[in-house]
């Protein structure tokens, strides 16, 4: 987040959160998916403790905090999501056991063996896969859960323009059996590995982002930036999606802590 010209980045990055706090969720998932991932990890109490990291506004939070009874502290970098994610909490009358903190995921505040359950959608690439699930293990208790899900091949081979696009934008992208190797290299059971269907992508991820898409372009018309994020980033994405969907997506990982 260092940045020299730190005027001209924190405008630009502001105007990225304004754009994502949108939305119920700032990446692709659905309160199914999160559910079916739930349903892999046994013994969870009121007493549990659940970690999300990279929260966002909470949406996938919400889901988890509905369908268990434990405590869950959400964390994420941004601190206007985490006004959203309490106010998201409060609304549902889950603050007594929802709770966000701002925070990074390379320097957690927290003890060791201190969660049950370490949470985690669409925000690990920011550090890596390997590395998150490595350096987030300590804070699991013995037989804990790590659920996170990442970008990920399909297949073995790909066409040069979805390769050259994925190493620009997330050069730690591999496959299924390379993850499910890492998750057990770095100290937990594989426990559940399915991949995220379509509509994760498209109903919920692409499609909300059309009007406000829109709203954007207009409210900043004299905005180069907002234009070049709108068009070679978000179009663009979602271009590559669509062209390439049988190549990549999205996919979760549960492990067990041994
Ligand atoms: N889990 C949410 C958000 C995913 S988008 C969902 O699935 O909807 C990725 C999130 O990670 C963003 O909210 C971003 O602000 C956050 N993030 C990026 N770098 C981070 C870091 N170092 N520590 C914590 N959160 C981070």
């Amino acid at each position: 987040m260092e940045n020299k010209n730190s005027s001209i980045f924190d405008f630009e990055l502001k105007l990225i959160y304004e754009y994502f706090s949108n939305f119920e969720r700032q990446g692709v998932g659905s309160p199914e998916m999160t559910i079916k991932a739930l349903s892999f990890i046994d013994n969870h109490t009121q007493e549990s403790k659940i970690l999300d990291i990279g929260c966002g506004t909470g949406g996938q939070t919400m889901t988890i905090a509905q369908n268990t009874k434990g405590n869950i502290t959400g964390i994420e970098i941004f601190p206007n999501f985490i006004d959203i994610f309490n106010n998201n909490a409060k609304k549902r009358g889950l603050q007594n056991r929802v709770n966000g903190i701002v925070g990074s995921m390379d320097n957690l505040p927290f003890h060791n063996e201190e969660f049950d359950i370490i949470w985690c959608e669409g925000a690990i690439y920011n550090i890596g896969f390997e590395r998150g699930l490595s350096e987030w293990r300590k804070y699991l208790k013995k037989d804990g859960y790590i659920a996170v899900t990442d970008t990920t091949w399909f297949t073995e081979k790909r066409p040069t323009e979805i390769e050259d696009y994925w190493k620009v934008h997330y050069p730690g992208i591999t496959t299924i059996s390379n993850n499910v190797n890492t998750m057990q290299k770095a100290g937990y059971i594989p426990v559940a590995v399915f991949t995220l269907p379509e509509n994760c992508w498209i109903e919920n991820y692409f499609t909300p982002q059309a009007s406000v898409q829109e709203n954007f372009l207009r409210k900043y018309s004299d905005n180069k930036s907002v234009e070049e994020f709108i068009k070679n980033h978000c179009r663009y994405e979602e271009e590559m999606y669509h062209k390439y969907k049988e190549y990549y997506g999205y996919v979760f990982y549960v492990g067990k802590k041994y």
